[in-house]
């Protein structure tokens, strides 16, 4: 059912009419970049009563939404994805208030299903039989999951950078795949051709919008979960109510054509003109070096994004050359709200958060996802994210089926079986398990007041290496703890109540057989030059909180046990 409050305003004339699914451009000038809006001030205080009735998914919003019910039989459970906090990675970063917007639970695991939901609802509702899109490859499989629940022929022109695997899945579906070897701008170029000649819907990319539309629904429902979850410090000192809604300070996404961004900060903007949040978030866009053409166009200050012809990243999803008018619009309304930044990452160093984000939070992401948190870590460690800020990220798709260029050889210990049950059962079991690993692990022990700041070093040492751990909570325990099990190497947190980190040390050091226990410090204390000078001499090694990823400490510790 198609809203008939929302009416449809051109952003070059500002000509004004009820919003209509296949009018693609405005009737009075042409242009095709126009935008939604909906009696604000009405629905400021008319909805949020309403709400406590509906369920938490992309339809929770209708009355912002271009469209305020899709047919029944489409849906797939889209939107109301989980808001969860990254306990380790926050604190390795310093900042603990960092949040993964977890579009990996939706219906095909990324955002994509939002704009597939919406745009499918509409054009469904209108009649139309065959749409045409090109796409970097998540935008396909969204759509073609909905298509093929609302009867509509699908044609998908993919860019051949995109993954087999990936097409293979838009195939699954009953796509109509065209793979065009060449970019993606080159693709959109052929698709839309395609859907001229052959007078079919073509989807339009930020400029559909409903495709806009739906990623705000992404923006409310972040503000809404954080009015719920406890942030640190206690942002309006005790006992003052908590609002029931509540904008983070960055919203955090990896970025093609921009659509993404552009639509949530879409809805904090509304949602600030409707007074439901206090400000604007910043938005952090970050590109991979290899296609940053926004990225280029902030730094140096332009309004208009130079396209980049040829880009050079393995990251299809994000391999958008020509941003044309989004940037401009992003950029435009990025500066009348807070700002924020736009950063790249190399494909390198995506990976490696990929990697880090499965080890240190449990989140298996596709490489796009880890372009995000590559550039937020880069953000913090240059001082833009502040510690305190509530940070929210936007995390999508499954690392399979890059797996195999992140982990390398060596990954898996075998046992086989048959040839060890031959042996005699219990023998050849043992024998056989006893090639596994060795029998004595280098002993570890993690010194630390904090249970947060143990389980962030013990996880680090169990995720990438074979250690037998010991913990202590408090100085008096890690003497005791180093008498008894005389680890091979301590790890030493400074401040601690009663015996702090300082005072262990002198203990260790007056005793012959723990004197020479090679001792890192892990310490979220300033030291000054003379507490740096009473450790000199005395540890092996001094890491900063907040200020080392897991990689560094396993190198320390690798180094100190050979
Ligand atoms: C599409 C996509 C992007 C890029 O989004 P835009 O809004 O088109 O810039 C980033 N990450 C993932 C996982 C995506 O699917
Ligand atoms: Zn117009």
């Amino acid at each position: 059912m198609l809203n008939d409050r929302c009416q449809i305003e051109c952003l070059d004339c500002g000509f004004r009419a009820p919003y209509q699914p296949l009018e693609t451009v405005c009737p009075v000038c042409g242009g095709a970049w126009r935008q939604a809006i909906y009696d604000y001030a009405h629905l400021a205080s008319a909805l949020p009563p309403q709400l406590k009735e509906r369920p938490f998914d992309l339809w929770r919003y209708r009355e912002l939404l271009p469209v305020t019910q899709p047919a029944p039989e489409l849906r797939l459970s889209e939107g109301g994805t989980p808001l969860i906090r990254a306990l380790n990675l926050g604190m390795m970063l310093g900042c603990s208030n960092l949040f993964m917007k977890d579009e990996r639970q939706g219906p095909t695991s990324s955002f994509k299903d939002r704009q597939a939901a919406l745009s499918i609802s509409a054009l469904k509702a209108a009649g139309v039989r065959e749409v045409v899109l090109a796409s970097t490859g998540n935008v396909a499989i969204a759509y073609s999951a909905y298509a093929a629940r609302a009867g509509i022929k699908l044609w998908a022109f993919l860019t051949s950078l995109v993954p087999a695997a990936k097409m293979r899945e838009v195939a699954l579906y009953g796509t109509q795949v065209i793979k065009v070897t060449g970019s993606y701008d080159q693709a959109k170029q052929v698709a839309a051709e395609f859907a001229r000649q052959r007078g079919i819907f073509l989807d339009a990319g930020a400029r559909s919008i409903t495709n806009i539309e739906s990623m705000k629904t992404i923006a409310y429902e972040i503000a809404e979960q954080l009015g719920e979850v406890l942030l640190e410090p206690p942002a309006n000192g005790l006992g003052a109510a908590r609002p029931r809604w509540r904008a983070p300070d960055w919203y955090i996404q990896a970025v093609s054509g921009g659509m993404g961004p552009l639509g949530v900060l879409k809805g904090f903007r509304e949602m600030y003109q409707m007074g439901w949040i206090d400000r604007i978030p910043k938005i952090g866009v970050i590109q991979v070096e290899g296609c940053a053409p926004m990225v280029n166009a902030w730094k140096q200050g332009r309004e208009i994004a130079i396209p980049i012809q040829s880009p050079h990243t393995h990251i299809a999803t994000l391999a958008t050359g020509d941003p044309g008018r989004t940037y401009t619009l992003l950029r435009n309304w990025m500066l009348e709200g807070s700002g924020g930044a736009f950063e790249s990452v190399s494909d390198e160093e995506a990976f490696r958060a990929i990697h880090f984000l499965a080890k240190m939070e449990g989140m298996s992401v596709e490489p796009a996802a880890a372009v995000a948190c590559a550039g937020l870590i880069k953000l913090v460690r240059s001082g833009q994210i502040k510690p305190h800020e509530v940070v929210v990220m936007n995390i999508s798709g499954h690392t399979l089926p890059v797996e195999r260029t992140i982990l390398g050889e060596g990954w898996s210990r075998s046992v086989v079986v048959s040839e060890a049950m031959q042996a005699g059962a219990e023998e050849g079991l043992l024998a056989a398990l006893s090639k596994i690993t060795i029998d004595r692990f280098p002993r570890i022990a993690i010194v630390d007041d904090h249970p947060e700041a143990r389980r962030l070093i013990r996880r680090i040492l169990q995720s990438q290496g074979d250690y037998t751990l010991f913990e202590a909570a408090s100085g008096r325990e890690a003497i005791e703890l180093a008498q008894r099990e005389h680890p091979d190497l301590i790890i030493l947190d400074l401040m601690m109540p009663e015996v702090d980190g300082f005072g262990v040390i002198e203990a260790l050091q007056a005793q012959p057989e723990t004197a020479e226990i090679p001792i890192i410090v892990v310490t979220a204390k300033e030291l000054t030059p003379a507490e740096k000078e009473r450790l000199r001499g005395h540890i092996q090694s001094l890491m900063q909180k907040g200020d080392f990823m897991s990689d560094d400490l396993l190198d320390e510790v690798r180094a100190l046990l050979k």
